[in-house]
């Protein structure tokens, strides 16, 4: 497919390894579009060596980038901020045909992120260390923080241009050198960034993206001793295999891993915003989210009128392809996905959910699926227990605030929570009782680069954003001055 770009320059199939654009020697991946599984691009399935040469690349980079004052370092991400921004239309266009959701959607996302360029580029100024008291008359104790190193980026499709920002923008800030490897499904986000970085004038080596099979990459960025740090988003499975397979030089990981968002509408809850917040934090980016509402608990007295409110909502969504007008919900990613989401249906409908809207394929075809709402939902039903990553809003009925506390914290994930009431000092005992790394109260929109976006429990190590996401990449020393 030929995509309508502005600047042709940023469609791209090669990666950027050591300044240079290479292409693949073999069959390489092939790139298609959710909406129709028409062809996009190929991209390569780089061999070991050329990963290697991309590490080799970072840790000669490393001292260089480490050492320029934080001003330089803080422009060159200014300007690819700046750049991300010009060229938001064409990165949206691209994001979209990889990844499917409307184009409206994409350059949110690609603005939203870009953020944390240029708040990070303002954070570099202020990498703090202390001076403290020491313990001895002739002794100082200093303590300063230093960059950790070569870092290495494994990132996820439902954001395949945010979730690189996020990272590399701390890691660059700090003054560590990355190396990105995105989604399978969708490099070209990636590349497209790559391409800007360059532009940008961020030297050869500090920023690379390299595309292959995620396994053999992963097994390298784990096992080369040269990579000091791997930041990886993604399924709680491949987290768990990241640590297990890194363990023999003690990487330092930041991990965002699988949520199972609980979202609480109490009795005392504006019932419109609850419900205008429901429909954002379910159905962005068609609940391929890790924030995603999951699981809805509503109150005995509200939960038949949210439910019937929620699916009206619901109903509504125009469904199709990126560049319709006025299009709100995208295919899902593949195949594998709508599967899923057909037997959380299945087994909800199966131990007695009501279904209220949705509930099927959508008459387009291919991955689409319908909104759907369900009603009569419990804790014991599949969906509830796991993340569905998909269109689906079951509202589950409580009768006090213990009862939803103990069903929202019975999981082994704690991203993500949200919850809806009016009353001030349940905002506070609830918000404090979620085990979970963000809450939102009375809203369903949460994430922006100066709060720390990170999970509890299962959900994952570390924070992206915030002045806590630059220490993810920097390490602590302390200098003991003696015999002054
Ligand atoms: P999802 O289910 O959302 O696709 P994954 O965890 O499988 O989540 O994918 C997230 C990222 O991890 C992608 O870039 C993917 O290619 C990569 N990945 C998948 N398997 C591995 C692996 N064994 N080692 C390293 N990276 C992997």
């Amino acid at each position: 497919t030929e995509l309508k770009l502005t600047d042709g320059t940023l469609f791209t199939d090669r990666c950027l390894v050591d300044g240079s654009w290479i292409t693949a020697t073999d069959d390489g991946i092939a790139v298609t579009n959710p909406a129709d599984g028409s062809l996009i691009a190929t991209v390569p399935s780089l061999p070991a060596d050329a990963i290697r040469r991309a590490i080799d690349a970072a840790h000669l980079a490393k001292d260089d980038w480490a050492a320029r004052p934080v001003k330089e370092r803080a422009a060159l991400l200014h300007r690819w901020y700046q750049l991300i921004l010009e060229n938001a239309d064409d990165l949206a266009v691209i994001l979209s045909a990889e990844q499917g959701k409307p184009l409206a959607e994409a350059r949110g996302e690609i603005i939203a992120n870009a953020a944390y360029l240029e708040w990070f580029a303002e954070e570099a100024k202020r990498i703090y260390g202390d001076i403290v008291p020491p313990p001895a008359r002739d002794r100082r104790v200093l303590v300063i923080k230093q960059p950790v190193g070569v870092c290495a980026a494994i990132t996820p499709w439902n954001f395949p241009n945010g979730m690189i920002t996020r990272k590399a923008g701390p890691a660059l800030a700090a003054g560590c050198p990355i190396i990105v490897k995105p989604a399978s499904q969708t490099p070209l986000s990636a590349l497209a960034l790559a391409v800007l970085a360059e532009r940008a004038g961020i030297p050869a080596g500090v920023f690379q993206v390299v595309t292959g099979k995620a396994s053999a990459i992963g097994t390298e960025f784990c096992l080369n001793p040269k990579i000091a740090k791997i930041s990886f988003t993604g399924s709680t499975e491949v987290g768990r295999w990241l640590i297990r397979e890194s363990a023999g030089d003690i990487k330092r990981l930041s991990l965002e891993l699988g949520g199972n968002a609980p979202f609480i509408v109490f009795e005392d809850a504006d019932l419109d915003a609850a419900v205008a917040g429901a429909m954002i934090a379910k159905f962005r980016n068609s609940g391929q989210t890790c924030v995603c509402a999951n699981r809805i608990y509503v109150h005995r007295s509200l939960a038949g009128a949210f439910a019937a409110r929620l699916a009206e909502a619901a109903a509504r969504l125009k469904v199709g392809t990126a560049g319709e007008e006025g299009v709100e919900q995208g295919p899902l990613i593949d195949e594998k996905a709508v599967e899923k989401m057909e037997e959380h249906l299945a087994d909800a409908l199966a131990k007695g959910a009501r279904l209220l809207t949705g509930g099927k394929r959508h008459a387009r075809g291919g991955t689409f699926f319908e909104p759907t709402v369900l009603e009569n939902v419990s804790q014991q039903m599949v969906l509830a227990r796991e993340e569905t990553f998909a269109p689906l809003a079951p509202v589950i009925p409580f009768d006090d605030e213990a009862e939803a506390l103990a069903m929202a914290n019975d999981n082994v994930f704690g991203l993500a929570g949200y919850f809806y009431t009016r009353d001030l000092a349940r905002m506070f005992r609830v918000a404090e009782a979620l085990e979970c790394g963000i809450v939102g109260v009375n809203s369903g929109v949460i994430a922006n680069e100066m709060a720390p976006f990170g999970g509890f429990k299962q959900s994952g190590i570390g924070r992206e954003g915030s002045k806590y996401g630059i220490e993810e990449y920097l390490e602590i020393k302390y200098v003991c001055v003696a015999g002054l």
